[in-house]
């Protein structure tokens, strides 16, 4: 079990207590930084090795997908992992799984029912706790890094954050009415991580979506997903382990693969 309170980040603190090979093993903690993403790339550029970890207390340009602002306040959990996996470029989203199973079960381990939305969020009381930004840097063929940023809301309350995500958004903390000890829930996710990374690595994608399919809450849910340029009703009904796509039955029969877009349960009315 992860303790509460006890809330400073140590990276010290962290090392000793990891159980990985890699994992975490390196680590650069910033009290303040851009974004853990963008230090990240620059290391991989420069040569890091697989498993650095860049740590933040509190990052000013926080980025979600399509460049959205990601709020990332003092308190939370911001950090970005360095991996180097032999894959074909198309494959590094898949790496986002494993970061939102690496997550969900670290919240599980506090008690609080998490759950996955595809692609790339993790949910508390159906609210987001946790967004994960895979970038990468490749050629056509050969992937040369892949960087997965996780960012949790951990330690603050949720009327840190602007009122517009107030009401999307939820904390730890506001969970739990109580802080957790972010170096062990750290551990506990960078522990996990390498768990399921190493059962990529060795076993494929096909264990690692199993995992992620007793995680997801949008399974079997009749959904609506926006898309850039217009939007699709239907059912989601599995995810393409080629691909990580999501792949929606639609209301009339036919059957479509998404690649990218913002995934909403439709309510019964
Ligand atoms: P999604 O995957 O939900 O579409 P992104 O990964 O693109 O979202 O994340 C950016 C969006 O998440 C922002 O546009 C904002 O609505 C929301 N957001 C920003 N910061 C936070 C946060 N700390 N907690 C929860 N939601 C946030």
């Amino acid at each position: 079990m992860i303790s509460l309170t006890n809330d400073f980040l140590s990276p010290d603190i962290i090392k000793d207590r990891l159980r990985t090979e890699f994992i975490g093993r390196e680590i650069r903690y910033f009290d303040e930084t851009g974004s853990t993403n963008d230090i990240a790339k620059e290391l991989a550029r420069k040569g890091a090795l697989e498993g650095l970890l860049v740590l933040a207390e509190t990052q000013t340009s926080g980025r979600g997908r399509l460049g959205r602002v990601w709020q990332s306040p003092p308190g939370g959990i911001w950090l970005s992992l360095i991996l180097r996996p032999r894959l074909a470029p198309q494959e590094a989203p898949k790496l986002t799984f494993i970061g939102a199973i690496a997550v969900a079960t670290a919240i599980r381990n506090l008690g609080l029912d998490a759950k996955i939305k595809w692609p790339n969020d993790v949910l508390v009381s159906n609210r987001k706790i946790c967004g994960i930004l895979t970038e990468m840097e490749s050629e056509t063929d050969v992937l040369h890094y892949v960087v997965v940023g996780i960012g949790i809301n951990a330690n603050f309350n949720k009327d840190k954050l602007p009122a517009e995500i107030q009401k999307t958004a939820t904390t730890l903390k506001s969970e739990l009415k109580e802080s957790v000890n972010r170096n062990e829930f750290i551990t506990c996710l960078l522990n996990e991580f390498e768990r399921s990374y190493l059962v990529f690595l060795e076993k494929g994608f096909s264990p690692i979506l199993e995992e992620w399919k007793e995680l997801s809450c949008i399974l079997n849910e009749d959904v609506r997903v926006y898309m850039d340029n217009r939007i699709i009703d239907g059912k989601a009904i599995d995810v393409d382990q080629a691909s990580g796509a999501l792949i929606l039955k639609l209301d009339n029969g036919s059957f479509e693969k998404i690649f990218s877009g913002d995934v909403s349960i439709r309510r019964q009315k």
